[in-house]
């Protein structure tokens, strides 16, 4: 019966003792044995040496199309057989779809095979010194890769149970208003007390958690917890602050994700414009879907906001076509305030760009009093950073805000569009 493969991939028949490939060829296609028996050999010392015979079903000549080198062997139809083809595309994309621990070790899988074929014929063929020494190089490469994966296996299995265990904190960074240096609303931001780690902060582990999809359950615990806080300090302080979540692209592509959130925040009689969801411009490169995201976001009464900006590939297209309700200005720019010229254009020209379509600029890591009074100069509304607070627990958030509130009452309601 015809395989559903014939669809989409090339065929090949091949008379019994032809040839499909010698060793030393650039890799053009793998290929599946639909029929037929197809022998891989090889020459030592001048004998040709069979490797393997191989039967329907099997799949070959996939290794020089992963890691691009040479056919490390010769491919000859024993029979009268019948092949799949499957291109470098076709192989490259399924690979680049694959998880990223599957990935890794896909290479060591392919880097060792190498490794042991090339140490077989240096023995074997007496190959030039500077073959083994690249040899032993691959080696040393390996076996940090090895490590490396070892330990995101080991750090993903960790981060499963983190929820469970109870290891995850939230602390808040508040978001000030320039103009009268009041708290608008804070930034929600993971902490991990792991029992093996000690504190982690979350560039060690959030990228991991993005690559493998465990940021779902992460990202829900995080603005359950920060919803639970951002009610409870209205109760405290009678407030309505906002709350800005880092959201991560594949929270983005869930579809349950704005359902989900919508009915959380009903069961904590929190308003929508009190959440604001902070975007990569990354995720703006997926287009079409994201743009409707924002659209989706919007018509529940969510905010969306740019983190980040500048550092991506930002397409002015986009930011036209989301109309977003901010840019955060990258804490890069604002930290070359004052050391490099071309970060203070690049925070004029984002507030610039910003005021003329209407988006609100909140500008991030301002740290020193230069930073403030530049950005306020530049017509900045909106800022965080280590000058005003770091990123503190939620009991230290509270005294924050109401130490604030004892010094200057705020005048006007606070859900503004920071
Ligand atoms: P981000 O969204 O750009 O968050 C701002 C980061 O800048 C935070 O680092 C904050 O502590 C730091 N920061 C704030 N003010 C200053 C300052 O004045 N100077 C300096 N040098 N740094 C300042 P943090 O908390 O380590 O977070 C790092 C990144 O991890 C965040 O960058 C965000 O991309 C990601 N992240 C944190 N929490 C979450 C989360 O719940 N979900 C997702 N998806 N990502 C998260
Ligand atoms: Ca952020
Ligand atoms: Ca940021």
């Amino acid at each position: 019966m015809a395989s559903p493969l014939y669809e989409h991939h090339q065929i090949q028949w091949l008379r019994a003792g032809e040839e499909i490939f010698k060793e030393g060829d650039k890799g053009k296609f793998a290929y599946i044995i639909e029929e037929g028996e197809i022998e891989i050999w090889t020459i030592i010392r001048g004998e040709r040496f069979t490797l393997n015979v191989l039967g329907a079903g099997s799949l070959f000549g996939e290794l020089a199309l992963i890691d691009q080198q040479p056919r490390s062997a010769s491919a000859t139809a024993k029979i009268d057989s019948l092949l799949i083809l499957v291109t470098h595309e076709q192989l490259h994309r399924r690979i680049h779809e694959a998880d990223p621990i599957l990935k890794l070790l896909l290479w060591i899988i392919v880097g060792n095979f190498r490794s042991e074929t090339n140490h077989f014929r240096a023995a074997s063929n007496n190959f030039s010194a500077s073959i083994r020494s690249l040899d032993q190089l691959d080696k040393t490469q390996l076996s940090q890769k090895i490590s490396d994966t070892f330990k995101l296996i080991r750090m993903k299995d960790e981060l499963k149970d983190a929820i469970a265990e109870k290891e995850f904190n939230l602390v808040y960074q508040p978001i000030i208003n320039l103009e009268n240096n009041q708290i608008e609303g804070f930034e929600a931001l993971i902490r991990w007390q792991s029992s093996r780690r000690g504190y982690v902060y979350p560039d060690a582990f959030i990228p991991l958690a993005e690559s493998t999809s465990l940021i779902i359950p992460i990202g829900q615990w995080v603005i359950k917890q920060g919803i639970e806080d951002l009610k409870k300090i209205r109760e405290i302080s009678g407030q309505h602050l906002f709350m800005s979540f880092n959201i991560a692209g594949c929270q983005i592509e869930d579809p349950s994700f704005i359902p989900w959130l919508l009915a959380t925040i009903q069961e904590a009689e929190v308003q929508p414009s009190q959440i604001k969801l902070e975007i990569l411009e990354r995720t703006l490169f997926n287009g079409e879907h994201t743009l409707a995201w924002v659209r989706d976001c919007h018509a529940e009464g969510f905010l969306v906001v740019l983190d980040d900006f500048g550092t991506g590939y930002s397409s002015l297209q986009y930011l036209h076509e989301c109309s977003l309700d901010g840019v955060k200005i990258d804490k890069s720019f604002v930290q070359g305030i004052g050391i490099n010229p071309n970060s203070h254009s690049i925070c004029q020209a984002i507030i610039n760009l910003s005021e003329a379509l209407k988006i609100a600029v909140i500008a991030e890591g301002i740290e020193t009093a230069n930073h403030l009074q530049t950005l306020k100069t530049m017509g900045c509304r909106f800022g965080q950073g280590y000058l005003f607070s770091r990123p503190i627990p939620f009991e230290n958030a509270i005294a924050f805000l109401n130490e604030q509130l004892a010094s200057s009452p705020p005048s006007r309601d606070r859900q503004t569009n920071s």
